[in-house]
């Protein structure tokens, strides 16, 4: 049965997961665009094809499963008085393009300055795969990454930066190979104050 996807649209892109679609019709639509494309999915190269695509979409499309903010539940008070930036920087990361649903592959670099909370260092690159592993722009990505982070840790700034391709730019279209496109959130401190903002940018290795 068929679900109203003109209501859809009014929800928030993660509800679409909570509609179950069995296997089965996700590897038929993978048979359609073959066919589609001209070939026939029925030949031998292609027969276990759409079972394939269809458990790559479940992982690249992960991100709808969890809400990214849970991994930012766990903090620790006690940091011994650190009041330095804290980076984790060169993140690789894929995401798809909600346009093309082409790849993007990129590194993300995200930075915090402590409060009085810090979380587990790998948990910052849980939030990048989260938001990462559902159809994306790469400026949304860069935002939700950031506001994600302000909004469960309270740091005193956060700048996040992402440097990606776009294979929808690359092997299509004007088919631009090697372009890198660059995007950036800064916020709190790094917003405000340009001698903090030029010390994380340095500290990526984009000074
Ligand atoms: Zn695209």
């Amino acid at each position: 049965m068929d679900h109203d996807h003109d209501n859809d649209s009014e929800l928030p892109a993660h509800v679409h997961a909570h509609f179950p679609i069995p296997q089965e019709r996700a590897e038929e639509a993978v048979r359609e665009l073959l066919r589609w494309a001209g070939d026939d999915p029925e030949r031998e190269g292609l027969i276990d094809t759409p079972a394939r695509v269809a458990r790559a979409f479940r992982e690249y499309y992960r991100g709808y499963l969890e809400d990214p903010g849970t991994h930012l539940s766990r903090t620790f008070g006690e940091v011994g008085g650190y009041d330095e930036i804290v980076l984790l920087r060169d993140i690789p990361f894929q995401s798809h393009c909600e346009h093309h649903m082409a790849p993007i592959i990129g590194k993300a670099h995200i930075a915090y300055l402590p409060k009085d909370r810090v979380v587990g260092i790998s948990k910052l690159a849980r939030v990048l795969h989260g938001y990462a592993r559902r159809l994306q722009v790469q400026e949304r990505l860069t935002a939700e990454v950031a506001d994600c982070i302000q909004l469960h840790l309270e740091p005193r700034g956060v700048a996040v930066v992402i440097e990606a391709t776009h294979a929808c730019m690359s092997a299509r279209g004007v088919l631009t190979s090697g372009v890198t496109m660059t995007t950036s959130r800064m916020m709190g401190v790094f917003r405000e104050d340009e001698r903090s903002r030029k010390e994380v940018l340095a500290l990526m290795g984009l000074g």
